[in-house]
């Protein structure tokens, strides 16, 4: 048995992790730490996904907050030209692995144990195993332990697909689609792509970036989403009157619309929502950002098939409910259907701290990064659970159109809580994970011009606000019947 002591036991070195143990090194400048994780290299779920994968939305805000993730300038080429970069799957986990390595260890605060399972405890004990070698750890935890797993990210070389597959099918995760190149004598003479969310999209538009036509892709997309436009959520240093409108049209719309899904389509009359299909009205919608580029490759695809799931593949047939559909000889069969965040997990808040627990979740939707460093922050800055709960009520994740002005609600509230702060307004302003927090600072400092714009925020909110309220509850009803 291997003996540790620490103040506070992180369990898993992912995303949300990272960014937790990142703001506490600085905020508390005494604290031990260590990261346990069963992954080999932090960065999470990242080690696991497909290689072409990148971030949606752009880097500026993702990450942790002592370190940039990409450079300061436009994507020149690709789908995303013209917008600030979206980091790639090497970058995050160079990003993950450099943090490690450069700044956690060598801080002599941190202690990483990685290929290392959590296996359980309380009151200050807890118990652990090497995967590989067996060893037991146990540890003395003189503060906290810190779950870093809430989200349960599921990913599709990790995740198990829910129909049933026959002998002889040619079966494929998006993750392998980048080593078709080894066989050439063999290549798929058709393609369909089983799923309706992100990893879908992207796997649709790498096929169709690397040359197969349009015609060769079928898409099983039972539910059509709703995504934000990147356009709009470029970093605030940049482009602030975006972010601003962007803001301004959301409680606008909300404002007199009778339910999520009219709010939506009026969003999406602005342009600040897209969607894949005009004649469609989706449900769905997943916080998934998307560029105009990406929609308009997308669109391409017409052998599309709604209502109804995948219930079994065969070499050259796939069931869809109780309907057998054809499909050409040599099809290969794409797995998208895992989902990045499990919305299971949507019925399971509870309170980031909680005794000598803080589990880590969102404070506001969809801002993963920024809400673990927010909560090290309030861990460090505030003294009894209630004072932090009051901060940090867990936001709703929310997964459909009809519940998202839920969400809408509670960020606005959050916003207006933190912001009333003293202590987490002072937080945001230099928090780089914050969508517009430090870039408002900056500009106040300078009396940037640019200021006048945001002067419209308030009052529009305020107009709105009774009508987003209304929404809101409305839509909180429905979730809460749905969990
Ligand atoms: C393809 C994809 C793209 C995405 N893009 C974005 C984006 O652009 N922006 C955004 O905000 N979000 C995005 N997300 C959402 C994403 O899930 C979160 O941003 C974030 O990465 C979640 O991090 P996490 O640390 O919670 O989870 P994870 O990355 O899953 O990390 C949890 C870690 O805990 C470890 N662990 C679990 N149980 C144990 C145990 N018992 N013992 C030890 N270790 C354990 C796991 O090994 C894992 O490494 C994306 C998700 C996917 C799948």
């Amino acid at each position: 048995m291997n003996s540790h002591e620490t103040d506070y036991l992180v369990i898993g070195a992912g995303a949300v992790g990272m960014a937790f143990v990142d703001t506490l090194l600085d905020e508390d400048p005494t604290s031990h730490v260590t990261i346990i994780d069963k992954h080999a290299r932090p960065g999470g779920h990242w080690n696991d996904a497909y290689s072409f994968v990148t971030l949606h939305q752009p880097s500026a805000t993702y990450g942790v907050n002592s370190m940039e993730m990409c450079p300061d300038r436009v994507d020149t080429d690709g789908h995303n030209k013209g917008l600030y970069p979206l980091a790639k799957h090497a970058e995050i986990l160079a990003y993950y692995s450099r943090l490690m390595s450069e700044r956690f260890v060598p801080s002599g605060r941190v202690t990483y144990l990685p290929l290392t399972e959590y296996t359980g405890g309380g009151e200050g004990e807890h118990t652990a195993r090497s995967i590989l070698s067996g060893q037991e750890h146990s540890f003395k935890v003189r503060r906290k332990l810190v779950d870093g797993t809430w989200f349960k990210t599921s990913v599709p070389s990790t995740h198990k697909p829910a129909f049933d597959i026959a002998g002889g099918t040619r079966f494929a995760t998006p993750g392998d689609l980048p080593r078709l190149w080894m066989d050439t004598d063999n290549l798929p003479q058709h393609y369909c792509v089983i799923g309706g969310g992100k990893t879908a999209m992207d796997t649709a538009v790498w096929l169709l970036e690397a040359g197969v036509p349009a015609d060769k892709i079928d898409w099983v997309r039972p539910r059509d989403s709703w995504m934000f436009n990147r356009k709009l959520l470029q970093p605030a240093k940049h482009h602030i009157e975006d972010l601003v409108q962007f803001q301004i049209d959301l409680v606008e719309c909300a404002n007199g619309s009778e339910n999520g899904d009219e709010m939506f389509a009026k969003l999406g009359e602005r342009g600040t929502m897209l969607r894949l299909d005009e004649s469609v009205t989706p449900k769905m919608f997943h916080f998934a950002v998307i560029s105009e580029g990406e929609v308009a490759l997308l669109k391409q695809i017409t052998r599309v098939h709604r209502k109804k799931r995948v219930t079994a593949l065969e070499p050259a047939a796939m069931t869809l409910g109780d309907e057998r559909v054809e499909m050409p000889e040599g099809s290969l069969f794409i797995d998208c259907t895992a989902s990045a965040v499990p919305f299971e997990q949507r019925d399971k808040t509870r309170p980031f701290f909680d005794g000598d627990t803080i589990t880590l979740q969102l404070a506001q939707v969809p801002f993963v990064p920024y809400s673990a460093a927010l909560a090290a922050f309030i861990e460090v800055h505030f003294d009894s659970d209630e004072e932090k709960n009051n901060l940090v009520p867990p936001a709703p994740l929310t997964d459909t159109t009809d519940t998202y002005p839920y969400a809408m609600m509670a960020n606005l509230m959050s916003t207006a809580i933190l912001s009333g702060n003293e202590k987490t307004n002072a937080f945001n302003a230099k928090s780089r994970l914050h969508p517009t927090g430090p870039a408002i600072a900056e500009m106040m400092a300078k009396g940037d011009p640019r200021l006048a714009a945001l002067a419209k925020v308030g009052p529009k909110i305020q107009t709105n606000m009774p009508g987003v309220i209304k929404l809101g509850m409305a839509a909180k009803a429905i979730h809460e019947g749905a969990t």
